[in-house]
């Protein structure tokens, strides 16, 4: 089951089944990949300022320093320029991001790290299934990692796995996973029944009730979470990290790969309407050739007066999403002990301050636009 998946998932990255390296989770696949490059005590790891804290927490566990860039305000990525001005003598990796599925100057800025000889990993949690210039996400770094958690492109409940493009990373991945700890049978069975209930219960009607229901009983450890509440809490690595992946999610995972064009033609559909519209009604919206070949996971707009949009969306039953409403989602609170001042990024601190998300794997598109309509005014028409 495993070896199949593994073969499923590198025949649509182009890739050979022996490149790919699933785990428990994607964060775990970084984690993996960190310590197979090397990279540790007194070294810096380059990232958006505008990620999830399990991005900066694997590069803490590793021991190395995360540094952060400021984001463009349209494709929600660093540039290859802002970039190289926060390289420094002790810059070892360089993280790209495809931030809700957009992915911007990953030429730019692997050419970059080649010249000055540093590594670099692409995070496709969000970019599964698209491309750029035409290549799957993933094809332009050393290395890269994805997701399959619940609301990643495609899921296997939790999940990751990391595709590995050169030799001496491969070999140091095999010494490191060694060291993999497998999920215990409660892990197991606890993952395969959440799946399950999953694919059975939630839909655009009862996603807010199973959502709330889920995150409050994960919050206090009744059922398995995406993320402890000590890695949201803190910086230290929990006990239970470095998990390889088990034949639960190889098995949920074939099944869902089955599935996914169809979900990733959907996706694309909903989100290339979503940005029709808002470009019919002045409102924010992305430039065509960032959409090009990607397909929005969800789709990132940007409001005022976000708490009330929230409420209005909730008794719309607008399955709304709120990724990286934190600039470490989803931290509340400081920042300070992964060592981001949100005042250094102007850019990356108004995004997170006013998005949301939309759905885009939904088929009751058209009651989001009619309740967008009716928020026409809540709408930013132009971030800065
Ligand atoms: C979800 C996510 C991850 C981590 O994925 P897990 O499988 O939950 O560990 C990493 N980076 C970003 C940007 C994410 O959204």
């Amino acid at each position: 089951m495993h070896q199949e998946y593994r073969q499923q998932l590198a025949a649509r990255l182009g890739a050979s089944a022996g490149d790919i390296f699933p785990y428990w989770k994607g964060r775990v696949a970084l984690f993996a990949l960190l310590k197979a490059m090397g990279i540790g005590r007194g070294d810096e790891v380059v990232m958006p300022a505008f990620t999830c804290v399990v991005v900066p927490n694997a590069v803490l566990y590793a021991g190395a320093t995360p540094v952060y860039v400021d984001i463009d305000p349209i494709s929600l990525n660093p540039s290859a320029e802002t970039i190289a001005e926060a390289l420094s003598e002790r810059t070892r990796c360089v993280l790209v991001q495809n931030t809700f599925g957009l992915s911007t100057e990953v030429e730019a800025i692997s050419d970059l790290a080649r010249q000055r000889d540093l590594l670099t990993i692409e995070d496709c949690t969000h970019g599964f299934g698209g491309t750029h210039g035409g290549q799957p996400n993933g094809s332009f770094c050393d290395a890269a990692f994805y997701s399959t958690q619940w609301n990643k492109p495609f899921s296997t409940g939790l999940g990751g796995f990391a595709w590995v493009r050169r030799t001496e990373i491969r070999e140091k991945l095999h010494a490191e996973n060694t060291k993999l700890l497998p999920p215990t049978l409660k892990q197991r069975l606890m993952l395969d029944m959440l799946v399950r209930i999953n694919r059975a219960f939630v839909n655009d009607r009862s996603y807010w009730f199973l959502m709330n229901t889920y995150r409050a009983l994960s919050k206090r450890g009744l059922v398995l979470g995406s993320s402890s509440g000590g890695e949201i809490a803190s910086t230290r690595m929990p006990q239970d990290y470095f998990l390889g992946a088990s034949e639960v999610q190889a098995r949920h995972g074939l099944r869902a790969l089955r599935e996914f064009d169809a979900l990733l033609a959907l996706r694309r559909k909903n989100g290339l309407h979503y940005n029709h519209i808002l470009r019919q009604w002045g409102k924010f919206n992305y430039p065509d050739a960032l959409l090009a070949d990607h397909a929005f996971l969800k789709f990132p707009v940007f409001v005022h007066e976000r708490p009330r949009f929230i409420e209005a969306a909730a008794r719309a039953r607008i399955r709304l999403g709120d990724w990286f409403c934190s600039m470490l989602h989803p931290v509340e609170g400081s920042l300070e002990a992964w060592g981001l001042d949100p005042a250094r990024f102007p850019v990356a601190r108004q995004a997170a301050a006013t998005i949301l998300n939309l759905p885009t794997d939904t088929r009751q598109r058209q009651r989001v636009e009619d309740f967008l309509a009716s928020q026409l005014e809540a709408l930013a028409v132009r971030r800065t």
